[in-house]
């Protein structure tokens, strides 16, 4: 079977593009140039000269010795949490940064929830020295003020969205809308592997880079590029398809993806997609998501901000349905528990997303002379108030 996306951006039942008629000259512009754009030599000695000299690329792949002898396994840690901006992100809006270059474009917007791919997208637009919009809704501005600021500081504009629930989902309708208004100078960088077609695959690609090295450095110290199982937290997926990319036809690598499931898969308040959602069409693309009998969207949950996302991009969803992937779900409190774990053991304070992952340890099957490669998407510092909180008590029952 087929894992990467074919030239229509489908993967068996999922993607496309199922776009509105005001959108399709951008999002045809960009699907009829992407891959000529990306695979010019050019472009990939820039994309590869600054994910190494700005990002700090390759990141580590690190044998956490301490948990592997809790876990009686051997487990290794990609060290995404140690990009410049702390996360996988800035992967995506380097590669999409100069990708707009090419496409002659003056003016970039971008969504953000929690504000971290905002905050990725405004320190590209500072290093390229171009203008900047960011859309976030009234309420997560409110709620996630220091990247707010960082965003102000590298430059950018953040305009809040004043309709609906306020939150992400709303940010997404301005910037289209934006987008509409707006065709020929802006280019709209989307955060994850989610979107219309060419976006998921486009993103994936950026973020390709990370099973890239895996496969090197896996090598250099075990003498296999193979793991047994790559583990991954999943909001749209990016991460998740960077750290797969590369071994996504070999069937004998188990792929983990880790949802979360907020208070609980049947709490009402959760963001397991692949359990509760069904086949319809967000943000342009067909996928899983979470929707009313007739339609709607529902309000996700999770304690994690960078996984409270009602759908989830279009290869998961195929990798899922097909079982090429299997799905774990994660409460707040089994991630919360998981990221004091990571602390004490490897001196490594994860994000909370990437703390879901830790925590699928103890829910799948294993041996011990297994390889599993774990993918620390992003660092905790944003995270610490939250993980304050549980320590001391605050906010629990
Ligand atoms: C945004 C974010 C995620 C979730 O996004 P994906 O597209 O699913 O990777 C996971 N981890 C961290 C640290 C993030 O910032």
């Amino acid at each position: 079977m087929r894992f990467t996306a074919d030239d229509r951006g489908f993967y068996g039942d999922f993607g496309g593009a199922f776009i509105p008629e005001m959108l399709y000259a951008n999002v045809e512009e960009l699907r009829s140039r992407y891959l000529e754009i990306i695979e010019d030599q050019d472009f990939q000695n820039e994309f590869r000269g600054l994910l190494k000299d700005y990002v700090g690329r390759p990141s580590p792949l690190y044998l956490a010795k301490r948990l592997s002898q809790k876990y009686q396994t051997s487990i290794y840690l990609k060290r995404e949490d140690l990009n410049h901006t702390g996360a996988h992100k800035i992967n995506n809006t380097i590669g999409q940064i100069l990708l707009a270059q090419r496409l002659g474009k003056s003016r970039i917007i971008a969504e953000t929830g929690a504000g971290q791919h905002g905050v990725a997208t405004a320190t590209v637009c500072a290093l390229m020295g171009i203008q900047c919009i960011v859309y976030m809704g009234e309420v997560d501005i409110a709620r996630q003020a220091p990247n707010v600021s960082r965003m102000q500081m590298l430059g950018a504009e953040v305009r809040p969205a004043l309709s609906g629930s306020r939150t992400l989902k709303d940010a997404t309708n301005e910037a289209i809308r934006d987008w509409i208004n707006n065709p020929v100078d802006t280019h709209y960088i989307i955060g994850s592997v989610v979107g219309p077609h060419p976006y998921p695959d486009m993103v994936a690609r950026f973020q390709s880079v990370i099973s890239e090295e895996i496969r090197w450095q896996l090598k250099e110290q075990t003498g296999s590029e193979d793991p047994d199982l790559i583990i991954a937290c999943v909001g749209g997926g990016s991460n998740a398809a960077g750290a797969y990319y590369h071994y996504l036809d070999n069937d004998n690598i188990r792929l983990i993806a880790v949802e979360a499931a907020g208070l609980g898969v049947d709490s009402g308040e959760s963001a397991a997609t692949s359990v509760l959602g069904s086949k319809g069409i967000i943000h342009g693309s067909r996928t899983l998501l979470m929707q009313t009998p007739d339609g709607q969207i529902i309000e996700p949950y999770s304690l994690s901000a960078g996984l409270d996302y009602p759908g989830i991009g279009p290869m998961h969803a195929h990798l899922i349905d097909s079982g090429r992937a299997e799905a774990v779900s994660i409460t707040d409190d089994e991630a919360l528990e998981a990221a004091f774990e990571c602390a004490k053991l490897e001196g490594i304070i994860p994000a909370l997303e990437s703390a879901h992952a830790f925590a699928a340890l103890e829910k799948i099957e294993y041996g011990s002379d297994d390889i599993i490669v774990l993918n620390l998407s992003g660092r905790g510092d944003k995270d610490l108030e939250t993980y304050i909180k549980h320590l001391t008590g605050d906010g629990k029952d």
